[in-house]
């Protein structure tokens, strides 16, 4: 107890300290402050793809009941040892390669004491001191949804990853005013990969995450299902003028990539608003209310939680012999920043258009099957309909990609008869989505059902032609008195009457070829 108080009183001394000189600083007028930059560093957890825990045989299953997948060392039931997972090691030191990280080749397990009702044994083991890689990178593009924005390329800097175990979960039962704890997950392998504070912004942060889950998509050691949990952000904000670097808010467990943004976003503005209002910036924990859209305080950091980190006895130093790592080098598929130069050098896309369709994997998927099938085809429109056209629709019932039954050869087919004018855009819409009611029927047999053909051919068109100039006399009047935009009463009339299956290209030409030479 006495320890205890002295170093309360120490800190609360600290802090006092603290805040006399941030309210000093911030007697400066707000001239002075330009150099105020936010500063972005993530730290994130990623639980490991492996049929069984870090620790223990008990199996890795997020939909299982309650506390059925919970072996005794889970529950800590003393005398139960930790025994390692190799498959897990694999999947951390297989992360760390496509990170750029140095393996350590033996690393150190701690145990990290802080008592919660879902971690029963009191203490986490992890890597505290000299864990599994250090000194990786990524580097991914920042694309904003505004499209008159720069797009600029970023590298981020990893100072460790770490393997370590997951909690338990409790979960709030406000009904009966209850809190239950659910040990599936406690002993889950997770890594930590802990970032340097080289962003600047909830985009920044963001697109880290994306090109993360995109490498991970691709490698396969994680789910990416950030719904479930599988990979949960921490965002470290702050506010450094010029040199000096701020006191620091940590943002917990934000659970989707929207999330990432935003919070770090409403932060930064949280933060530099108590700046220039003379108020000090707290070192504390907050969470995020995706609700409120705000972020909201958890508790205070400025007293430091001492973990009493120990080395843990029951467990050998790691030692990366007991994995072959070169065949794990060599198992590296094609990574993301390839598959992108990839797009933009065989189908000429610009970043942008490449970054979104690299932003949903079924989405590429499906374009790399279309233009497999056949290479011929027009990329730009397989972009078109698979990114745009494709996705409306799945929007508007509500589905996913994933859940997207349409075959890419009927999708290729859909490119094919857009690209050879059988059908126009109104029509490709309607054909997906009566493909996404019933996925088995082919594009050709919906258009001839329904006849859904484009009209192309030229009496068709002269005839269409001919009787709207004569049912709109003032449109036409208009037009040779020079109000050429005159004509699109005209196309329209012509687009309505066929229902939008005339092909307005034509219309709009023959109708220009009509009007100027019957003068
Ligand atoms: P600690 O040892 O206190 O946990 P670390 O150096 O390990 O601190 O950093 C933890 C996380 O906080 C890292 O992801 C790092 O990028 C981030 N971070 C550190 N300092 C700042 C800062 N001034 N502003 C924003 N993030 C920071
Ligand atoms: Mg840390």
């Amino acid at each position: 107890m006495y320890i205890n108080n002295l170093f309360r009183r120490r800190a609360l001394k600290l802090t006092t300290y603290a805040s006399k000189y941030i309210r000093k600083k911030n007697s400066k007028t707000d001239a002075d402050r330009k150099d105020l930059k936010s500063v972005v560093g993530l730290e994130i957890h990623a639980q490991l793809q492996s049929k069984s825990k870090l620790f223990s045989a008990a199996a890795n299953c997020f939909e299982s009941a309650a506390n059925t997948q919970v072996a005794l060392f889970d529950a800590a039931i003393p005398g139960t040892l930790p025994i390692i997972n190799k498959k897990c090691v694999e999947a951390a030191t297989l992360t760390a390669l496509v990170l750029n990280c140095k393996l350590n080749t033996i690393s150190l397990f701690d145990r990290k004491h802080y008592y919660y009702a879902d971690m029963p044994a009191g203490y986490q083991i992890t890597q505290q001191n000299l864990p599994l890689a250090t000194n990786g990178q990524l580097s991914f593009y920042v694309v904003g949804e505004n499209i008159n924005k720069e797009i600029y390329s970023k590298t981020s800097f990893i100072k460790q990853i770490q393997l370590e175990q997951d909690s338990g979960r409790l979960i709030h039962d406000d009904s009966s005013q209850t809190v239950l704890v659910d040990l599936n997950r406690a002993g889950l392998a997770l890594v930590e990969l802990v970032f340097e504070p080289d962003l600047s912004d909830g985009l920044e942060a963001s697109s880290l995450v994306k090109e993360l889950l995109l490498t991970f998509e691709c490698i396969k050691t994680c789910s990416c299902k950030m719904e479930e949990g599988a990979l949960r952000v921490d965002a470290n904000v702050s506010i450094s003028e010029g040199e000096q670097m701020g006191t620091r808010t940590e943002i917990k467990n934000l659970g989707s990539v929207r999330a990432v943004q935003s919070a770090v976003d409403y932060e930064i503005r949280r933060q530099l608003n108590l700046i220039k209002a003379g108020k000090e910036i707290i070192n504390e924990t907050r969470g995020w209310d995706s609700v409120l859209n705000k972020t909201i305080s958890m508790r205070d950091k400025e007293v430091l939680q001492d973990y009493r980190f120990m080395p843990e006895p029951n467990l050998l130093p790691l030692n990366l012999n007991m994995i072959d790592v070169d065949k794990l080098q060599l198992s590296i598929p094609e990574l993301p920043n390839a598959t992108r130069k990839r797009l933009m050098q065989t189908y000429g896309f610009n970043i942008r258009k490449a970054s979104i369709l690299m932003n949903e994997p079924v989405l590429l998927k499906l374009f790399f099957q279309i233009m497999n099938e056949d290479s011929s085809r027009n990329p730009s429109r397989a972009w078109n309909i698979i990114t745009i056209e494709l996705v409306a629709e799945l929007n508007k019932i509500n589905m996913k990609p994933v859940q997207c039954g349409i075959s890419s050869n009927v999708i290729g087919e859909i490119v094919d008869l857009l690209d050879n004018g059988t059908l126009n855009l109104a029509y490709a819409r309607k054909v997906i989505g009566e493909l996404l009611q019933s996925v088995n029927k082919s594009a050709t047999e919906i258009v001839i059902k329904n006849n859904w053909k484009q009209i192309t051919n030229d009496s068709e068109i002269l005839k269409f032609c001919e009787e709207a100039m004569v049912e709109y006399p003032k449109a036409v009047k208009d037009y040779k008195k020079g109000k050429v935009k005159a004509i699109k009463a005209l196309i329209g009339s012509i687009a309505k009457k066929t229902n939008n299956r005339a092909d307005l290209a034509s219309v709009s030409k023959k109708l220009e070829e009509l009007l100027k030479s019957n003068n």
